[in-house]
């Protein structure tokens, strides 16, 4: 296969050292004009976008237009680390973030990742690469840290699948079995290249079970814009990783924090959320127990066959003997594995394959969300959507979407090609994710997203537009992540009114409003939705995964105040990020750093004509009952709220009038809302940044302040 190869261009470099966490320098590839150039970071650009995603949205916005499209050859892929990123004495710091100009909703998406490929990226001697472009055939790019080279390489023979690529080219570029540790390859697959759902898997190599593990960047639609650069993968090579190799200024500070928490790991895992025995899988008990677990495309909140793709009955496959940190040093190892896994259907039918996860918003997505509880059906949809490289969370919102649009009348068997898309119908939505990856039949146009499903159904198949608009499951083009937001205001403002679209690493506030009640006002909700998407931004930034910050707290952290920001761990992130740079860090500082990037992200969104109100409008199903079934399925809890909440006695009502009362009272709520976020952000009422605002986080750039301008 490697004979197959064709060099189309080389660049010998001196791999250099890292400096107290960067390199100071990006790799820019040019796959149009077979270029591969070496560009400095400057001091300006890391004091204001830090690293990892402000990176990313700081190359893309000098990279494209207001008129570039995904699929245009400006458009780039940036994979970014950060300055903690690759150190190995800390859990949770071994994340790439990926950004790239969305196929799903035309404005940047950023996306993290575990695997090796972002550290060994930076240890390699680049902060940052940049991929711009499109080659004419498929190509791989292989970064040689190890001897300081990096080529593009026409690759014809390679699988797309990632299984099997980033299995291939371990081997292929690797000097020995135990060497193959030393090898990270981003890959997607054939899913990615006839999709708009396609993710990136990053890899890694799990020495004790001596098996290619992989690791996704899933949202927004990243692998098809790799895909559509004809980028096959890229491979980075690196063998000296050391404990310093990130060159932290103060290192014992590093290892002093790294043991405070792998001591609370090792004591509070196993009694509070037990991470390293059954991963985020946890989860799927707890939101089926609260109403949260989205059911049926969002309708419901639960199931009485929950428990049938519980984290229990996923402990039954998982294999924990192994490695589950997704870098090294992580002793939280929420990465759980099915190693053995036998396939039951599809191309690789008969298989023995790996199975990473599942993780739980997978569990939800192909499994809950389109009525299936069947965990072998969970894990063989969660193998094939990784490794046809499609995010298991878009492909479980289509899949249901489409199913109810089936159960509605809206589809059937003659428009879906003999697909009988009822909720629970595993066989059929397994034949759907084979077919979106094929790009054949009815999966060509479902890969197609949501949103562009919704149009086409208006205009094809004459289906209501309001109706759909109320039952799909998606904001600013990209589909809901896997939290059922109706009885929560915040989290119904904490999915669609991000920069992004819908997806919970912005702020996740189900619990601290729902269940505990603590941010019972318009004010209180809209402190915590300028808070914690701005805070939760600067993980993105340094390179560190957020789950070590919540999924395991102190044992005294309820006695703290402001106990949900787990203030000990912000104190340790703030102490770290000193140690690491060498600069001083207050913990007002963990604000003041991502703001300015979380505001600049917004002006982005307007730069590319998205971004004002319209954009962060939410479909009904996420802000209540958006059928009379859905009323009715919860007709007590409903008619309470009425009286006691919106004043009116429901008791001679009939039963649409009081669901059509309920619908306009929760979108007056979500419209409020709205307004005290936008006001508490310091933007205006269609959700632009003020110009005071753009000055106060200094982003107030001259290139910036003409985008707000345009639309004051
Ligand atoms: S907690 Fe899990 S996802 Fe986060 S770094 Fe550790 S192993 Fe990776």
């Amino acid at each position: 296969m490697k004979n197959a190869h064709k060099l189309l261009t080389e660049m010998k470099y001196d791999v250099g050292s890292v400096d107290k966490g960067y390199t100071n320098r990006t790799l820019y590839i040019n796959l149009s004009e077979n270029k591969i150039e070496s560009k400095p970071v400057t001091e300006e650009v890391k004091e204001k976008f830090i690293g990892g995603r402000g990176f990313g949205l700081y190359y893309l916005w000098n990279a494209v237009n207001e008129n570039t499209k995904w699929n245009d050859p400006e458009n780039e892929v940036i994979i970014s680390s950060g300055p903690i990123g690759g150190i190995t004495q800390y859990p949770g710091t071994g994340k790439s973030l990926v950004v790239s100009l969305s196929p799903l909703t035309g404005v940047p998406i950023d996306s993290n990742v575990g695997g090796y490929f972002g550290p060994y990226l930076k240890f390699s001697g680049w902060d940052a690469l940049e991929l711009q472009g499109k080659a004419e055939k498929d190509v791989i790019i292989y970064i040689d840290g190890d001897n300081g080279r990096i080529s593009i390489e026409e690759a014809p023979l390679e699988e797309t699948d990632s299984h099997l690529i980033a299995e291939h080219l371990t081997e292929m570029y690797s000097d020995s079995d135990y060497g193959k540790r030393n090898i990270s390859v981003v890959s997607a697959g054939k899913g990615a290249e006839n999709s708009h759902v396609g993710l990136l898997n990053f890899s890694f190599w799990d020495l004790k079970r001596k098996a290619l593990r992989i690791k996704q960047a899933g949202r927004g639609g990243i692998g098809t814009v790799f895909r559509d650069k004809k980028v096959k993968a890229i491979v980075v090579k690196y063998s000296n990783t050391k404990g310093d190799s990130n060159k932290p200024a103060d290192r014992n500070k590093v290892v002093e924090l790294g043991i405070k928490l792998h001591k609370e790991i090792h004591d509070l895992d196993d009694k509070q959320n037990r991470m390293r025995k059954t991963g985020t899988a946890y989860l799927t008990e707890i939101m089926n127990d609260y109403d949260l677990l989205p059911t049926n495309n969002f309708k419901f909140g639960s199931h009485p066959d929950a428990h049938k793709i519980s984290s229990k009955e996923f402990s039954k496959w998982f294999q924990l003997s192994g490695s589950d940190g997704c870098w090294f040093g992580c002793t939280l190892a929420c990465c759980k594995v099915v190693p053995d896994f036998e396939v039951l259907t599809g191309p690789y039918k008969g298989q023995k394959v790996v199975v990473d996860g599942p993780e739980y918003e997978t569990v939800a997505a192909v499994g809950s969300n389109c009525g299936i509880f069947d965990s072998q059906y969970v894990l063989e949809s969660n193998f094939y959507c990784d490794t046809y490289g499609v995010d298991t969370i878009s492909v479980g919102n289509i899949t249901g979407f489409c199913m109810d649009c089936y159960e509605e009348g809206i589809l059937d068997k003659e428009k879906t090609g003999g697909l009988e898309l009822t909720f629970g119908n595993k066989d059929a939505a397994l034949e759907l994710l084979h077919q979106m990856a094929r790009g054949e039949g009815f999966g060509k146009i479902a890969g197609l997203g949501v949103r562009k499903l919704k149009a086409l159904f208006v205009k094809e198949y004459g289906a209501d537009a309001e109706f759909l608009d109320d039952i799909g499951m998606e904001n600013k083009g990209l589909e809901y992540s896997m939290y059922m937001p109706k009885e929560s205001l915040a989290q119904q403002g904490g999915y669609a009114l991000t920069n992004k679209g819908p997806q919970h690493d912005e702020a996740w506030l189900i619990f601290m409003d729902m269940v505990n009640n603590q941010i019972p006002t318009f004010e209180d909700k809209a402190e915590a939705l300028f808070y914690f998407p701005i805070f939760r931004t600067w993980f993105g930034l340094v390179g560190l995964c957020k789950l070590p910050w919540n999924d395991v707290v102190p044992a005294d952290n309820h006695t703290r105040e402001n106990a949900q920001n787990v203030p000990e761990h912000q104190e340790n992130y703030v102490q770290m990020f000193t140690a690491i740079t060498g600069r001083k860090m207050e913990n007002a500082d963990l604000i003041n750093q991502s703001a300015p990037v979380y505001h600049f992200q917004r002006v982005f969104n307007f730069r590319m004509g998205y971004g004002s109100r319209e954009n962060d409008s939410a479909p009904t199903r996420s802000i209540g009952p958006a059928t009379l079934e859905e009323y009715l399925s919860r007709e007590e809890r409903y008619d309470k709220q009425l009286k006691e909440i919106v004043g009116i006695d429901p008791t001679e009502m009939k039963a649409e009038d009081k669901f059509q009362a309920m619908r306009k009272f929760r979108r007056d709520q979500y419209n409020q809302l709205c307004d005290s976020v936008y006001a508490r952000r310091g933007w205006t009422k269609n959700a632009v940044p003020t110009l005071e605002t753009l000055k106060q986080w200094g982003i107030d750039f001259t290139e910036v302040v003409d985008v707000v301008k345009k639309h004051l």
